[in-house]
């Protein structure tokens, strides 16, 4: 089964109006095609309409950090899915451990805004990973299926083949210790395996699974040699145009 490599930038809460806008223009023409890899940027919400604006015409794809699971109300300084969707956004990453830890997102929330999300027409990059403690504990495989089992809830099976897990051991988020390829790649076939139970296998085959913690340029091919892994999200190193290409080129 070939998945086509996904590699998607988390900016998390940096850059601004100016320098998002400049990245696009710097990448554009030198992203590979889409038929063979694709490349998202997951950029702050309020660059994203610029940003489309700028990408017009080229191969990025953007994504969302984070957003609300209804599509109006009164629910202040939340973002609805609904306006993302309308100005072009074609991913968005939930439950990625920050959002997690520092706002309480439960996985009840996740699960919620999954549905939301491809109610508009988007589809959900779904984080998951073990704190140290809990690998140091042996508690990561029944950890980790949890949180994916918890977020694929109600899904569809048309719904779960088109989205994206991305699995981020807590502990290599940042640190610059990245998990070996083997472990990560041990850990994303659990999180198939759960893919598996929830939809069937046929499914869990096609789904796309990512590794996420400390991937750069000089370590992202050991990832993408494994046979679960088939793609990164990637923090710090999608930050400067000229290492995101270089992710992008070591997976084309
Ligand atoms: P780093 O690539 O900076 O370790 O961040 C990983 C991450 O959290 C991506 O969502």
């Amino acid at each position: 089964m070939s998945r086509k490599p996904i590699i998607a930038g988390n900016w998390k809460m940096n850059k601004n109006h100016k320098n998002s806008v400049s990245f696009v223009e710097e990448v554009r023409g030198k992203i590979p095609s889409n038929d063979v890899v694709d490349a998202v940027i997951g950029a702050p919400a309020l660059f994203l309409q610029a940003m489309k604006e700028s990408a017009e015409g080229t191969e990025l794809q953007l994504a969302a950090q984070n957003c609300y699971s209804e599509n109006s109300g009164a629910f202040t300084g939340e973002t609805s899915p609904e306006a993302l969707s309308e100005l072009g956004v074609d991913y968005v990453i939930i439950g990625h451990s920050e959002r997690r830890e520092y706002f309480h997102e439960t996985d009840a929330d996740i699960n919620a805004k999954a549905k939301a999300i491809f109610a508009n027409n988007m589809l959900p990059i779904i984080c998951c990973g073990e704190t140290l403690e809990q690998r140091e504990a042996g508690e990561t495989n029944d950890f980790v299926t949890g949180q994916v089992k918890a977020a694929l809830e109600g899904l569809s099976n048309e719904q779960i083949e088109k989205l994206v897990i991305a699995y981020e051991p807590i502990w290599a988020i940042g640190t610059g210790k990245s998990s070996s390829a083997e472990d990560a790649n041990e850990t994303c076939g659990v999180v198939r395996s759960a893919i598996a139970e929830v939809a069937t296998p046929e499914i869990a085959e096609k789904v796309r699974i990512q590794y996420g913690g400390s991937v750069k340029p000089g370590n992202i091919a050991e990832y993408m040699a494994q046979e679960h892994i088939d793609g990164a999200l990637v923090g710090g190193a999608s930050l400067e145009e000229d290492s995101f290409l270089a992710l992008l080129e070591a997976v084309k």
